[in-house]
């Protein structure tokens, strides 16, 4: 079960170790995921104000799928990431991930948990391998589904067996032939499934997210995508 905090209203201000030590080098940083709360900060504010909005119409949209007989609803956060969420900020202590990541998620997650469905979690963006860790052990999703960045057979060792990992051919680039020749398709696809049938960890070969459709290029991207499934 989540143990990221399942109350927006209250979370902690953690110690604002980056921003002392960015005082004392003298540089001028905003506070913004730093340990301070939405009452000390109106970016703080901000943030959490939308994220409370997108939690409602996710949980709205939940519920009217539910009503129509949904047994697995899939959330997709690819903006949970490494562009938007720093690294070195998450290493030097910075509770970011739990609070605007881990949080609505473990809600969201909780309320799909309660009607008795599954979790498909998805999230195409740059990650880090705790970031995938707690995905994985945190929301405890039926499937996760990840971008193409990512080394399943590597993150297979994060990911307990009993969640099917999902992905993950780069299928966004599937259009180009440039980008992603149909030879390099096939390498990738051999490349993916050989570790992943050894590591033995539950997996379906897939799209990384969407297969990116571009009219003009509708045969080649049909040709990918043949060439990944037929291995
Ligand atoms: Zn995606």
């Amino acid at each position: 079960m989540c143990s990221a905090p399942l109350e927006s209203t209250e979370f902690p201000a953690a110690p604002d170790r980056i921003q002392v030590e960015a005082h004392r080098n003298g540089a001028d940083v905003k506070p913004y995921g730093r340990g301070l709360t939405a009452d000390q900060d109106e970016g703080v504010l901000l943030v959490e104000r939308c994220l409370q909005l997108a939690e409602a119409a996710v949980l709205r949209s939940a519920r009217a799928q539910i009503e129509h007989g949904a047994r697995a609803i899939i959330v997709c956060d690819p903006a949970a990431n490494t562009v938007y969420l720093s690294p070195r900020q998450m290493r030097a202590g910075a509770d970011t991930f739990e609070r605007y990541v881990l949080g609505p998620n473990c809600r969201v997650c909780k309320f799909l948990e309660d009607a008795g469905l599954d979790l498909i979690f998805h999230n195409c963006g740059e990650l880090l391998t705790e970031m995938v860790r707690q995905f994985a052990v945190e929301l405890r999703p039926a499937v996760l589904s990840l971008g193409s960045s990512r080394k399943l057979w590597e993150d297979a060792a994060v990911v307990p067996k009993d969640i099917v990992l999902y992905g993950n051919l780069p299928t966004k680039t599937f259009y180009s032939d440039s980008a992603m020749p149909l030879m390099e398709v096939q390498r990738r696809t051999e490349e993916l499934v050989a570790p992943m049938r050894e590591c033995g960890h539950p997996h379906i070969l897939g799209s990384e997210c969407d297969v990116l459709h571009v009219p003009e290029a509708a045969a080649t991207i049909r040709e990918k995508v043949r060439v990944m499934l037929r291995i």
